[in-house]
């Protein structure tokens, strides 16, 4: 499903290096509503091409949990679901982009999410004239499929471990099976707060999306099936539009 795109208009500006000793690196913008599986492909191809696994929403709860300013100052933007502010989110991401775990690319998972956080972070790239490409990629799954995966999310606090009470329920029910420690529900993983992160998803993501189909070679697969083969989607789109562009 990935579209086509015209080379000029590409940020990347190298081939994905392939070679037996090193594995392809590059820089993934990973799309997709709330529950479309970001996270789980993040850390699929983190492991893959050995590059960091950026999220900013992990990023944004770690700062709330250790009651940093950043995290007092998001706490409850968050709680309600809606979007923090693009000067705190663009501080954030290029404080974690100045590490250098991310010179030969990293995933990012939630972040660019409003235009000016996309054009900040095209700018920052081309300035840097980086060496990896870049790929965007949007996972699609129906909001009916996403609502009932998000809203029966649970987590263990003590091992980061998710389940799911619908589709990949704990054997005692609301308890960890690995350390028994009770089982949470994020804050803003409620029915309600959820129809409102999908609704802002549309009118400030959306566009965000629109912005990279032209920029970045652009990648669209389907979310649904076991996650090794929506991994193999994207390895397969990234392996034909690196043959395009070698
Ligand atoms: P999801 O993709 O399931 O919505 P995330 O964990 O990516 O969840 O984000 C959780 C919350 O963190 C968002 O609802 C928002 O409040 C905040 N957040 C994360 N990334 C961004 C961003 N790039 N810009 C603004 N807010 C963000």
């Amino acid at each position: 499903m990935e579209s086509p795109m015209h080379p000029a208009q590409m940020v990347s500006v190298r081939p994905v290096r392939k070679t037996a000793a090193k594995p392809p690196v590059g820089m993934v913008l990973l799309f997709g509503l709330p529950g479309a599986g970001k996270g789980t492909q993040a850390k699929e191809l983190s492991k893959m091409w050995g590059v960091p696994h950026i999220s900013t929403g992990d990023l944004l709860r770690i700062n709330v949990a250790h009651m940093t300013p950043l995290g007092r100052a998001v706490k409850n933007i968050m709680d309600r679901g809606e979007l923090v502010p693009d000067s705190l989110m663009k501080e954030m991401v290029e404080a974690r982009l100045q590490k250098s775990d991310t010179a030969r690319g990293c995933i990012l998972d939630g972040f660019p999410r409003t235009l000016d956080q996309a054009s900040w972070l095209i700018e920052r790239l081309t300035t840097l004239r980086v060496s990896f490409p870049i790929f965007a990629v949007r996972i699609h799954l129906s909001r009916n499929q996403l609502l009932r995966r998000i809203t029966g999310r649970r987590h263990c606090s003590l091992c980061q471990t998710t389940f799911n009470i619908y589709e990949n329920p704990p054997k005692r029910e609301g308890f960890c099976d690995l350390d028994n420690t009770a089982l949470s529900q994020r804050p803003d993983d409620t029915e309600a707060i959820v129809k409102k992160r999908f609704e802002l998803d549309a009118a400030l993501t959306a566009p965000v999306i629109e912005y990279f189909r032209t920029r970045t070679q652009f990648i669209e697969v389907a979310g649904d099936g076991p996650v090794g083969s929506i991994t193999a989607r994207i390895l397969a789109a990234v392996d034909r539009l690196s043959l395009v562009q070698a």
